[in-house]
Order: C-alpha cells, then structure tokens, then sequence
C-alpha cells in the first residue's frame, strides 16, 4: 500500500468508524453468530495474491460484522463496558502510526516520558496517595490488563518476601538512584536461590471471596499454587470481612505459614462491592503483607472527589491498579498499575542482557519500563490516555462518570418500586445486581429472552448461590432512555415469563 493509497483508505476506514458509531445503536447487541460461523466463510489459506483493500472491507462487512457483539452499543450492559472514545481511537491509530516499540527510554525517550507524566496526572486527578507519584519512591506504569498488573504484584510481593532471586544481569537504574530509595544489587549473595524457592512452599496469599478470579490464575502462574490463595469471607456487603483476615492469617502463621500478599478490591465483578481498605491495610501492614488494591472497574470514579471515599486507607497500599479501559473513556487495553517502591518491581523484573545495554541505562537517570512488568516490548499506550485526558478535560470526564453513577441509581429505584424485583447488592457506582422474585429459573429465562432480541445485553452472576442479574451502565453513548427501555424489556420479560 502506497502512502497515497494509505491515505485514501484511512480518510475511508476513518468514515466507516464514524458512520459505526453513529449507527451502533441500530444493531442487535449481542452477536447471535454460531460457533464457526465465521471461519466456515474464510478461506482455508491465506491469499497468495495481494487483494484490495476495497475487498478486505466488504469482507469484514460481510463476514466479521455479523460475529461482533457491540461493546459500544447504549444497550450493552453486560461485564463491565469497555469504553471507547474518538480520541482514544485517534490516539491508538497514532501510536500504530509512529510504531514505536517502548522497551527502553533510549528507545523512543518520549513513549516513557509521556507515560511517566500522564501517571502522575493521574496521581493527582484521582487522589491517589502521593507515594505512587513518579516523584516518590514509587510511580506508575500502563500494562495491558488489571490481570497482568495483579500478577506483576503478586510476583513483586513473592520476591520481597523471599529475597529476591538472583539476577544474573545485573539490577539497572530506572530512576531509582535518583530519589535516594533502595537500590540493592546484592539479594543473590544474601539469598541463594535454592533458599528462596524452599521458601516459596509456604507462602500464603489473601482475597476476598468475591475478588477476580485473575487472582487465582496469578497465584497459579507465579508458581505458588491456587491452593494457597485464602479466600477470606465477606460481610452482608459482600465486602472482605476483615476480622476474619486478621483470624485467618494468625491461625496461618500459628500452623507455620508464610502469609506474604492480601488483595482488597474496590467494585467486585460481582456485585461492585467495596473492601474495607484501611482496616485491610492495617492487617497488611501489622503481619507484613503486600496490599495490592483491585480498582478495575471502579477506580475511574475516583476522577469524582464524591467517590474517593471508598479508597480510603490506600495509602498503606503497596500496590494500585484501576483500567481506563473499561470506564475511563480509553480503548482496550490500558491499564494503570502504581507501586509504593518502585525498586521492588525493578529487582524482581530487571534483566539487562548485552544487548539492550545503553548510556541512558546504565547512568541510572532514566526509567525503563521493561524492568516494571513481566513482557519486554511495549506499546505507546500513554498517548491515547493522554488524548483522552486532554481532550474531555478532568471535568468532562467527571460529568462522564457521573451520568451513569445517575442513571444507576435511577433504574435502581425503578427496581426497588416493582413489587416483583428486587435489588440485591448495595449500589455504590454504576453497576446494579436485580432478581425477580419468581426464582433462578425465571431470571435465567428473563436474560437469555431479552438477550435474544437483540435490543440490549446483560449478564448474571451467582450471589449466595442465586441467579442474579448485573446491570452494567457505562456504554459512553448510554442515555436514560436506553436504560428505560432495558427496564422495560426486562420488566415485560418478567411478566410473560412468569409461570
Ligand atoms: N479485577 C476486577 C475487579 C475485574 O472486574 C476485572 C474484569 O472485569 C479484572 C480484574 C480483570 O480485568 P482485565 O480484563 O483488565 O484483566
């Protein structure tokens, strides 16, 4: 493709988003597609024979549409949104553009900078604790997923806990030396590794039983086993009980265990349900644990100083991570991670082969991001962040959160006056667990019927072992008008269905 040729097809590729944003409303939500559909229309081999970009498109009109269920839809309601905006859109298209590839500062010093700054933004703009500041020992860094960031922690927690393996490479700079925190190459001579891994038996992790299950997966992948994830019982808020966390984790160490790592979340995947932060903090702190704090899906409120009550105590976290890319205006995949002590995440993850030796590097002034996460190569994630964040302005972004925490509570209270439905689970942002009354079966019935139509989307969860629908607001082209026709479906699916 030529650049002329280029050029013509992104003003038409830019024109067909457009138009699909526009019309999204118009397509049935949920991709009734069955599964292979839309492999049995592919060709068993790829093209020998370069094909026109006029006809990768009819295809994808004809063949992937048909297979896309329409996250940006105002009637998706289902998980949690994936947001996407046009700057976001703009700004990923111009990071695919400039192509860069973000492993080190010296290999595009403005993807690191930009990204070192749009964390800290955030610091602020959240009300974040000051010690995940870039200008504090800690700091922030994007990541894919929240699942990743959370294992990055847990792997950071496991290191500190035990030692921090050897590094045959050397531990590198990243800033580090600069702000006068900890900066220890010499873990291997203290801790050999056979030391460190017959320690690693008898370690202990915490969350609550609500927690995301990319918890469970974390504790599996960094090798310690989903048997030793505790899963710390909850309160009538489906909150983390924390007196019983302070019972668990004494009656752990009184039979000779090692607990080292406790996951409190704000907003369940669930039910939204919010953690006690400080008292897990507390904990954490009087037996020594990392705290990872989980804000996936409700950290972006945080934007809004009326929710930054729910991170209380966060300050005593070792580890933050909240998605923009599910509320926050930004397209998948962007995460934020933040850290207390940057130099955990440098010992654990450093590696500083030959190869990617450099000046910048070695004088220790510069971050390198490949040294705060598990993967090498990165994305310029920050700049459609940065897009987003510029173009709405913190307070379009508050007026944004703060439509759907609204239009929450208002199809709450629609539910809480139908005599049939009730709403169980405290509503804390913009997400609403709802049951009818006429038991598992009918609200199994009611979602998959009112699924089917196309005209909205929604999921279920199990609460105390009962069929409960979740009502996700978030959709950034969602008005209350949407919201009432989802009520409304709901509703006459209610009736029709009830024996
Ligand atoms: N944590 C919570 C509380 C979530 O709700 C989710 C996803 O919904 C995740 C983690 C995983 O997010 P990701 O897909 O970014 O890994």
């Amino acid at each position: 493709m030529t650049s002329d040729e280029f050029r013509k097809h992104g003003h038409e590729l830019i024109d067909w988003i457009a138009s699909y944003m526009d019309n999204v409303a118009d397509s049935p939500v949920y991709s009734m597609s069955e599964p292979g559909a839309v492999r049995s229309q592919l060709p068993a081999d790829a093209p020998i024979k370069p094909e026109s970009f006029d006809d990768i498109m009819s295809d994808v009109e004809k063949i992937i549409m048909p297979g896309i269920t329409h996250w940006q839809s105002p009637s998706f309601f289902a998980y949690f949104p994936a947001n996407a905006s046009p700057p976001s859109i703009l700004g990923e298209l111009l990071s695919a553009g400039l192509g860069v590839q973000g492993m080190l500062w010296s290999t595009s010093p403005a993807c690191t900078e930009l990204e070192t700054h749009v964390m800290d933004w955030l610091v602020a703009m959240m009300g974040l604790p000051n010690r995940f500041h870039s200008s504090s020992a800690g700091g922030g860094v994007i990541q894919d997923t929240a699942s990743s960031a959370s294992l990055t922690a847990l792997i950071a927690a496991r290191e500190r806990a035990t030692g921090f393996a050897s590094n045959e490479y050397g531990v590198a700079g990243n800033g580090v030396a600069k702000t006068g925190s900890a900066r220890e190459t010499k873990a291997v001579e203290t801790d050999p590794d056979e030391k460190v891994s017959a320690g690693r038996g008898r370690l202990v992790a915490y969350v609550s039983n609500q927690a995301h299950s990319s918890l469970d997966k974390a504790m599996k992948i960094a090798g310690l086993g989903s048997a030793n994830l505790r899963h710390v019982p909850i309160d009538e808020s489906f909150a983390m009980d924390a007196d019983k966390l302070s019972e668990m984790i004494r009656g752990d160490i009184a039979k000779g265990l090692r607990p080292f790592f406790v996951c409190a979340t704000i907003g369940t995947t669930s039910t939204g349900a919010i953690d006690p932060i400080r008292r897990v903090g507390e904990i954490a702190n009087k037996f020594g644990l990392w705290m990872h704090v989980d804000a996936a899906y409700a950290g972006s409120a945080s934007v809004c100083p009326e929710f930054r009550h729910h991170q209380d105590g966060l300050e005593l976290a070792d580890s933050y991570t909240f998605n923009p890319h599910k509320w926050l205006l930004t397209n998948f995949d962007c995460n934020c991670f933040f850290v207390a002590d940057r130099s955990t995440l440098i010992k654990t993850f450093s590696i500083l082969p030959e190869y990617l030796r450099n000046k910048a590097t070695e004088m220790g002034s510069v971050i390198d991001y490949r040294d705060w996460h598990i993967q090498l190569g990165r994305r310029f994630r920050a700049l459609k962040l940065w897009f987003v964040i510029r173009s709405y302005g913190v307070d379009g972004l508050r007026a944004y959160i703060r439509s759907h925490v609204s239009m929450a509570n208002e199809f709450a209270d629609w539910v809480r006056s139908d005599e049939d439905w009730d709403i169980v689970a405290p509503v804390h942002h913009s997400l609403v667990c709802l049951r009818h009354n006429g038991g598992d079966q009918l609200n199994e019935q009611i979602m998959n019927q009112v699924n089917k139509s196309g005209d909205l989307f929604l999921t279920h969860t199990k609460l105390h072992e009962r069929f409960t629908l979740r009502m996700a607001i978030g959709a950034r082209l969602t008005t209350i008008e949407n919201v009432r026709s989802a009520w409304h479906a709901l509703r006459s699916a209610g009736h029709q269905l009830k024996p």
